[in-house]
């Protein structure tokens, strides 16, 4: 058991271990020692830090803890996908996927203990939004996913990063972006910033805000509609910064050399997979550079949407391609487990997170 007022080791950024160390009366290397043991080696505990003193041990563990989930459960699909489901110290449940593809192995991680931004498409919306994680929760989640992994399938590693579970990460932005620096952090887990996609619903002002900012991991957009008089209904954000103004965004965006920004376009049956719409989307998209990920829709119960037939999704997709944008098609990744895009609605306990759902006070309006 984990005390709440115990501070997490996990989530304090690199500068925060070092004056954590500091306040404790201890020079920057320890500080360094401490962020390895908690970053690099991943221990659990304080006891396994070996190279400090005794003494210093004792007082950091009357201070501090390291990681707040517990695995509670792990499902595993027979396409070789594996559903996490992680509960924190607070006995909120969250969700996170790991997908097996060739020599890549892909986390899909959380931001948030369910949604605020409800697509009409998505399972979490049903949630509603709880609360945000902390970066420690998210970092967190990558190292339970790491470890369960290095047990069960010891030839893989983690290469890529989506935060695409749970969550709006841009409803959450600053505990996403310290999770960010954390985890490319070099004497930590050191992972690429290029293997890291942030995915959002469009939240315009803070895309602008993640433009300007030196830690620039890729970026996709859940744009799920070819006209504001669909997407204000699939995705009533929309209503707040319409396609244009997001697209407006997109193209302010200072993209990297060789980089490209994703749209994922959830096929959703007579809604938005016509011909027509497809045509639209090329217009719309003309002049960014970018690639379009067509996610046919993982139904759940209650959706009253239907994923179009193969015939339909081949013609759009045929027609995206003809009209020369770089198309892929997304085939649904352990939906016999719920762990599939928009899936992730804690099955087992959702209703119990519908009753219990509060505001938390210290989250912000979406703006
Ligand atoms: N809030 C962020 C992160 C979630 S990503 C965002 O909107 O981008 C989840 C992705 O899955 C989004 O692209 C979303 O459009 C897609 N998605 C949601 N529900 C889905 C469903 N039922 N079937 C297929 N894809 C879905």
């Amino acid at each position: 058991m984990t005390t709440p007022d115990l501070t997490d080791l996990r989530a304090l950024g690199y500068d925060e271990t070092i004056a954590f160390a500091a306040e404790l009366g201890q020079p920057r290397f320890r500080g360094e020692q401490i962020w390895r043991w908690v970053h690099a080696q991943m221990v659990d505990s304080i006891d396994e830090m070996s190279n400090l003193g005794k003494d210093l041990r004792a007082q950091l563990k009357a201070r501090a803890t390291i990681g707040t989930l517990t695995v509670a459960e792990i499902q595993t699909s027979k396409d070789g996908t594996r559903k996490l489901r992680l509960e924190t110290r607070d006995g909120k449940s969250i969700e996170s996927v790991l997908i097996p593809d060739g020599e890549k192995t892909t986390q899909c991680i959380s931001s948030q203990v369910g949604c605020a931004i409800d697509c009409q498409f998505c399972a979490t919306a049903k949630l509603g939004l709880t609360r945000n994680l902390d970066a420690g929760e998210i970092v967190d989640q990558v190292y339970r996913a790491k470890k369960l992994l290095a047990e069960v399938d010891p030839g893989r590693r983690i290469t890529n990063l989506v935060y695409m579970g749970m969550g709006e990460p841009l409803h959450n932005y600053d505990h996403v972006l310290s999770s960010i620096r954390t985890l490319t952090n070099d004497l930590g887990a050191g992972m690429s910033q290029r293997r890291i996609t942030v995915s959002t619903a469009g939240l315009v002002p803070r895309l602008e805000k993640l433009g300007q900012e030196t830690i620039r991991p890729n970026l996709a957009v859940s744009l799920n509609a070819s006209s504001d008089e669909v997407r204000d209904r699939v995705m009533p954000i929309n209503r707040k910064w319409n396609i244009g103004r997001l697209l407006d965004a997109i193209r302010a965006y200072p993209l990297e050399q060789r980089r490209r920004v994703t749209f994922e376009y959830v096929l959703l049956a007579g809604v938005n997979d016509s011909i027509a719409d497809a045509a639209r989307l090329a217009k719309l998209l003309r002049g960014i550079r970018c690639k379009v990920n067509v996610i046919p829709l993982n139904p759940h119960p209650g959706s009253e949407f239907r994923r179009p037939t193969p015939e339909a999704i081949e013609a759009f997709q045929n027609e995206c391609k003809r009209l020369g944008m770089a198309t892929y098609l997304r085939t649904p990744r352990g939906d016999d487990i719920d762990a599939a895009c928009g899936q992730l609605a804690n099955r087992s306990n959702a209703e119990a997170l519908v009753t219990l759902r509060v505001r938390s006070p210290d989250i912000a309006p979406i703006a």
